[in-house]
């Protein structure tokens, strides 16, 4: 019996000051929620985002982690720094970062181990190009980039885990994957998850859907058994329709 998550990921958006007034419209408007509410904010929103969701119903997750404990990498920020915070969920791998900051994956390989050990809870995005769908080998690459990601992730680790499904060719484009599309990736996630760690692991398993969902596609989307949730991009950035995603859950 697994959780859905309906997961915001603001990306580079939002300052402190705007974020404190996003958060005040979404703590009333996600409280009676069915499933777990995330923001996964950036790392100057982390502060504001946790102290004033105390006591609240919505979970805090940053977008970025790095892999070392500490030590000599200007400019990054490590798991302990995230959960001294009260940061429960991060974001990695992202295509965002895959494509523009040249993570591979074998770094969301590392930033996952270095993520679960710290004692947070890794949201590990997936997905092929419009390319790669064309040509047939998406479930290929899907299975590649999961196993390489969880290489040396514990079962008992992989309770903390989630895995999103984010076609690139959805993200910001206004062009969702159609119900089935989602689902059939998917449940491809699972099966390999299965493999990995046995049926009850993959059962337990939360895999998420991203990539232009919004208030109007959500319910489709999420009615599928393999979609348990959803990462959010623009959609998450208005209070209302961020609102209407999490009931449709
Ligand atoms: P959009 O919902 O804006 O397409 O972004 C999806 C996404 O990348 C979430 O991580």
């Amino acid at each position: 019996n697994r959780k859905a998550i309906i997961a915001g990921n603001w990306k580079m958006n939002k300052t402190a000051t705007e974020a404190k007034a996003l958060i005040s419209e979404l703590i009333p408007a996600v409280k009676d929620a069915g499933c777990e509410v995330v923001i996964c904010v950036p790392f100057t929103d982390l502060v504001t985002a946790v102290e004033m969701t105390k006591g609240t119903n919505i979970h805090v997750g940053a977008e970025n982690v790095h892999f070392e404990k500490s030590g000599a990498f200007t400019g990054e920020i490590s798991a302990d720094m995230l959960t001294d915070l009260g940061v429960e969920y991060v974001v990695i791998g992202h295509s965002e970062r895959r494509q523009y900051f040249a993570e591979t994956n074998e770094t969301v390989n590392k930033r996952t181990k270095a993520a679960l050990a710290g004692g947070l809870k890794p949201i590990i995005c997936v997905g092929e190009s419009l390319d790669q769908r064309e040509q047939g080998v998406t479930e290929e690459l899907v299975r590649m980039q999961v196993k390489i990601a969880l290489n040396g992730v514990t079962a008992d680790e992989l309770k903390n885990v989630v895995i999103a499904y984010e076609p690139i060719w959805a993200i910001g484009t206004g062009k969702t994957a159609t119900a089935d599309q989602a689902e059939e990736v998917c449940a491809a996630i699972r099966k390999v998850v299965g493999e990995l760690y046995g049926e009850d692991a993959a059962k337990a398993l939360t895999v998420q859907y991203g990539g232009s969902m919004n208030p109007k596609n959500a319910e489709e989307l999420l009615s599928k058994p393999d979609v348990d949730g959803g990462l959010i991009g623009g959609a998450s950035l208005k209070a209302d329709q961020f609102a209407v995603i999490v009931d449709a859950a």
